[in-house]
């Protein structure tokens, strides 16, 4: 198949269509063409189309969308709220608890609530009018490195028309090889092409691990009488229940337009249980009195799930390479102390874009140019914030007592804390054994309940997050060793994956006692990523599918 590869030369590639690449992509086209600089810029998005697979909570902090384009409002900028009051929520099994002091980190004076995917789409028409190539429904799965191998010179692009048995179908097309002087990668958290890159020139050598948080997410339409609607408060985030205080996470519900809200539950992957169920702690969060409460006789629109990436200052990547720079959340730029990562994304995106003009004005594309780009990063408010978030997160996987002594010491330090760098644990290592004799309780009391409207099942919110993709596909999802699930991970986890993932793509079938097989369903992928993260054998591997398969969101 490689000799029918076509080479489609680009000076700059933008792999990925969140908002860190598409800041990107417009500040650099506004400065080559305040330059005179006549570049060939194109950007590849795994989903059919841009926006389809961008979700975030979402409280924008529009300092960077101010500097890239101050009429942003008159561009039509599609703000869902403006006006934001926070209420910040401890809640037990029965009640919540007003926390009367919010922390400095989650003001949201002068911030928006908006949809991540409408957002993105509209960064995605903008950028489109102002002439870059937009190439949507292209999987980038293999990256291209210069004979020196330590060089990137592109990304290439899946084949598609390849049934599961790896044949070419009479659908058959060759993917193209997109070479260009510079690739950015803001592939979003955990990119597999960023891996590729890792593998080879040892980015994420010198970090911390890479940690993240699973996010389940719906948008809800409430009945227009509901009080929630014209009441006072427009955010609200809580922690303790369901999670309790020692596994990292929390809730949030914000006011959209439309008589709609966004609601969801983030789980940090560091929990310990194996029988945790990220999506039925959600379920479980809706029924809590408060939420229940805001959204009764409301209808479920549209669901999704994600990672965040949330490590933060200390589990950065090298940032630049010879011919790339890495930006947003896969350089992981999140500020988990704020829950915010679209600002932070998007100035790391501009960022490299300036860096990107000075290397065409030297015709320099080494890491002796790009390298400062990890300077710029360094000198912005991107890296001011992030500093004082720095040790957060491994604040917040301690348990107890101790958990909120580090907070607080690092509240009064500026980040400092009690120790710094705290140090962090892979996701993958937290999970603890069963006991040999532990058997499944015969009835869950906490069984849940669906109704198909408000209280779904993963199913259903599969159906609601407009997941397809081609069925007669290779499986994207490659579990290196069955043996591993069918034995020693039931016997010691009863097979986590069947848990946590959010679209109940795994699944253990004993059709005779005893005789245990791994089923998949790759179709409903959600493209979150969790399995790769948190299975404690490590023993999957997610690839991109072929292009235009995936969610379709629209305004979660
Ligand atoms: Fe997420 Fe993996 Fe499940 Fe896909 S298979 S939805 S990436 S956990």
């Amino acid at each position: 198949m490689t000799e029918e590869r076509e080479e489609f030369p680009l000076d700059v590639l933008f792999v990925g269509g969140g908002p860190a690449n598409l800041a990107g992509a417009i500040r650099l086209k506004k400065l080559a063409d305040e330059k005179g600089l006549e570049l060939e810029v194109g950007l590849i998005e795994k989903g059919d189309a841009i926006g389809n697979h961008s979700l975030s909570g979402a409280i924008l902090d529009p300092i960077a969308l101010k500097e890239l384009m101050p009429d942003y409002a008159e561009k039509g900028c599609p703000i869902e709220e403006t006006r934001l009051h926070d209420r910040f929520y401890y809640l037990t099994q029965h009640r919540k608890f007003d926390v009367p002091f919010t922390p400095k980190f989650m003001h949201n004076e002068g911030c928006c609530i908006i949809s991540l995917s409408r957002f993105t789409r509209w960064l995605g028409e903008i950028a489109e009018g102002m002439g870059i190539n937009i190439f949507p429904g292209f999987a980038g799965t293999r990256v291209l490195f210069g004979e020196d191998g330590r060089s990137v010179t592109g990304v290439g692009t899946g084949d598609k028309g390849i049934d599961k048995n790896g044949k070419k179908k009479a659908t058959y097309e060759p993917g193209v090889d997109l070479t260009a002087r510079v690739t950015i990668f803001g592939e979003g958290p955990r990119g597999s092409l960023i891996r590729q890159v890792d593998e080879k020139l040892e980015i994420f050598s010198k970090t911390m691990p890479q940690v993240f948080e699973t996010a389940v997410k719906e948008v809800i339409e409430l009945p227009e009488d509901n009080p929630f609607l014209k009441g006072q408060d427009t955010v609200i985030h809580t922690f303790g229940y369901p999670l309790g205080l020692d596994t990292k996470g929390g809730g949030f519900l914000y006011r959209m337009k439309d008589n709609r809200i966004s609601l969801g539950l983030v789980v940090g992957l560091d929990y310990e249980d194996p029988l945790l169920e990220p999506y039925q702690m959600f379920l479980r969060y809706k029924r809590h009195p408060l939420i229940a409460g805001i959204i009764q006789g409301g209808k479920v629109l549209q669901q999704g799930a994600k990672t965040l990436s949330i490590g933060g200052y200390y589990t950065m990547p090298v940032l630049s390479v010879n011919g790339a720079l890495f930006v947003g959340d896969s350089a992981a730029m999140l500020n988990a102390q704020r829950l915010k990562g679209i600002h932070t994304a998007m100035k790391s995106g501009m960022l490299a874009a300036e860096t990107v003009i000075s290397a065409f004005e030297k015709d320099d594309f080494s890491l002796d140019t790009l390298r400062a780009y990890d300077q710029k990063v360094a000198d912005s408010w991107l890296n001011a914030e992030r500093y004082e978030a720095r040790n957060f997160t491994q604040a917040l996987a301690r348990k107890g007592v101790v958990k909120f002594m580090h907070i607080g010491a690092q509240y009064f330090t500026k980040g400092r804390g009690l120790k710094d760098p705290l140090s962090l644990v892979e996701d993958c290592a937290t999970l603890k054994k069963l006991p040999k004799d532990w058997k499944a309780p015969e009835e869950d009391s906490e069984k849940p309940e669906y109704d198909g409207t408000l209280y779904l099942d993963k199913l259903t919110g599969v159906y609601l997050s407009g997941t397809q993709h081609v069925e007669d596909q290779p499986c994207h999802l490659i579990v290196h060793n069955t043996d591993i699930c069918e034995t020693l991970c039931y016997e010691e986890y009863r097979n986590p994956c069947t848990r946590f993932c959010p679209a109940q793509v795994y699944e253990m079938v004993e059709e005779t006692p005893g005789e245990r097989r791994l089923v998949l369903n790759p179709s409903n992928c959600l493209h979150c990523k969790t399995c790769e993260i948190k299975d404690p054998y490590k023993n999957i591997t997610w690839t991109c599918p072929e292009g235009g398969g995936g969610p379709k969101y629209s305004i979660v």
